[in-house]
């Protein structure tokens, strides 16, 4: 798979660089084969996400990379809230999605299938476990990724 090609649109292409070079990926300045593979998988599910779904990953998700050397990790989000010492209520969300050593068992098309299945979860949100999978791998196919999808689920984790 070639991930250099089929860019969607210009904005769209900077906009997914921009989340690549900003401190959103923890932690920070890790060139390993793992991490740029995840950077691959996640570029190629923001190249291809909905617009709403692209603009709630920009503001509210940002992302831990496990490369199973780590013993533990403080990563800071709090510092992307509005203001330090604002008074009111701010009903603010910011997911992290953990990717743990073990995704990198899997191939780079079902690692594309994981990163978006994940970040669906930051769209549906229903009580039930097993529904919030369905709900969440409904949204994954319509998105696109039917054999990202296909490639996750038969491949063993
Ligand atoms: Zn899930």
């Amino acid at each position: 798979m070639d991930f250099e090609e089929d860019y969607p649109s210009t904005s769209r292409e900077q906009d997914c660089r921009l989340i690549l070079e900003s401190d959103r990926i923890w932690p920070p300045s890790v060139r390993s084969v793992n991490r740029v593979r995840f950077e691959r998988a996640l570029l190629t599910v923001l190249r291809r996400l909905p617009d709403d779904v692209f603009q709630l990953v920009e503001s509210d998700v940002s992302f831990v990379v496990d490369e199973g050397k780590f013993h533990a990790l403080n990563v800071p989000f709090s510092k992307m809230l509005p203001l330090k010492n604002y008074t009111g209520t701010i009903n603010w969300r910011l997911d992290q999605i953990v990717i743990f050593n073990a995704a990198f068992q899997l191939s780079d098309e079902a690692l594309v299938g994981l990163v978006a299945h994940e970040i669906a979860h930051s769209v549906e949100q229903q009580r039930d476990h097993n529904e919030n999978e369905a709900a969440a791998d409904a949204l994954v196919l319509k998105w696109g990724f039917e054999r990202e999808l296909k490639a996750l689920r038969d491949g063993a984790l």
